[in-house]
């Protein structure tokens, strides 16, 4: 594995049995900073400093179950792209052009005491701003692992915020990873949720089914969300990027949410150097169907300050990708939508004809509701990324 005079770097051992072991004891073992890092993957002393300036801007969390996907021989190993931190984390806006911290426009939606309400009928409460992992590519980088002030206070009076505001027909809990809270606490927040007959479903959002499935051998989680989901209807929306993080404990986990009777559908991301390839979406979709999980979003990665010049893809080259994949995926694999998750609302990508962008947005803000469903056609660019990057233009 290492180059000649260095350090035979450790490994996570192959025999370790995930499942058994206490989930809030294992993720102490996280590997959270450089010095940690190295003992693992080859890191040149140029590579360690940068790599130490990226960690300060945005925080390294690896669980061991996460670093062991690694190919350590590979350093384009897709799974080591989304964990462990990388120099181009350095570049704030770059090739692919500007960048902002809030791409989704969270901000504007504040509604403070961690409640973001950006569509009438959905409201999202920031449990926690912890993960399992900390993943490169995530777009709320400038809260994820650092103190904030966007995270619920207070969730009785987040709850009672909900229940004022009966055009309400789902609330998502999201984060950071909502179960990485103790169980207790997400039971009581379940429980806060229960009594309000105007909600048709609650979601917790959560990527540790992915990167931590350690967490769902809690029998007394799986009880409380199977108990909950006997009241209201409870949906697991997940995070599967790569068909090599769907390991045989990952379906297990998964399989478990699916016995308390929890619906789990996936929200990828399309990222450069991990799935922008037709191959790799194929086995993703398939495999997800594999285990019982649903191919629902595959997101065009946001315009996010050191993220976006490394993993964007542009529109024309990412739209022509998504195409093929389709052809060869079945009904059910080729029900997710390429959705660019933008400040005016969630708009899908539908295909193009010749060079021009087809597209259908699916959710407006309450200010301008005339945007919903209305169908926008663009100029595809060679190097647009996002939507406002393309020339409107007349189909
Ligand atoms: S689990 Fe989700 S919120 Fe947390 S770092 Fe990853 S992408 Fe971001």
């Amino acid at each position: 594995m290492s180059a000649k005079g260095q350090m035979e770097k450790k490994k996570i051992e192959a025999t370790v049995d995930w499942r058994q072991l206490d989930w809030k004891e294992e993720l102490k073992n996280n590997i959270t900073s450089v010095d940690e890092l190295k003992a693992y993957i080859d890191l040149s002393s140029e590579e360690e400093a940068d790599l130490k300036e990226v960690v300060g801007a945005h925080p390294m969390n690896i669980p061991r179950y996460y670093l062991s996907l690694i190919d350590a021989n590979d350093p384009a190993d897709p799974i080591r792209r989304l964990c462990v931190p990388d120099i181009d984390e350095l570049v704030v806006a770059g090739a692919m052009g500007e960048t902002t911290g809030d791409p989704y426009g969270d901000d504007k939606h504040d509604k403070g005491n961690g409640i973001l309400h950006k569509y009438p009928y959905t409201a999202l409460v920031v449990g926690t701003e912890y993960c399992a992992m900390y993943c490169r590519h995530c777009f709320r980088k400038r809260m994820v692992g650092l103190p904030n002030e966007q995270t619920v206070k207070n969730f009785q009076g987040a709850a009672k915020y909900f229940a004022e505001h009966k055009e309400l027909s789902n609330v998502l809990i999201s984060g950071g990873d909502p179960f990485m809270l103790p169980t207790p606490t997400v039971k009581a927040m379940l429980d806060e949720l229960k009594g309000l007959d105007h909600l048709n479903y609650v979601r917790v959002g959560s990527r540790a089914p992915v990167v931590y499935p350690i967490r769902f051998f809690d029998d007394e989680l799986i009880e409380v969300l199977r108990e909950f989901n006997q009241t209201k209807t409870l949906y697991v929306p997940t995070h599967f990027n790569h068909p090599d993080e769907i390991t045989p404990v990952a379906a297990e986990a998964i399989m478990r949410l699916r016995e308390a009777g929890i619906t789990v559908n996936n929200q990828a991301v399309f990222l450069r150097g991990v799935n922008d390839n037709v191959e790799t979406l194929v086995e993703l979709m398939n495999k997800l169907l594999r285990i019982g999980v649903n191919p629902y979003y595959l997101y065009q990665c946001m315009p996010v300050s050191r993220v976006r010049h490394h993993f964007q893809v542009p529109l024309k080259e990412g739209v022509d990708i998504v195409d093929k994949a389709r052809k060869q995926l079945d009904g059910y694999g080729k029900r997710f939508k390429f959705i660019i998750g933008h400040d005016i609302g969630k708009i899908e990508i539908c295909g193009r004809i010749g060079d021009k962008l087809i597209m259908k947005q699916l959710h407006a803000r309450p200010e301008h509701p005339e945007e919903s469903s209305r169908m926008l056609v663009r100029q595809l660019t060679e190097n647009g990324g996002w939507l406002d990057d393309l020339p409107e233009v007349e189909l």
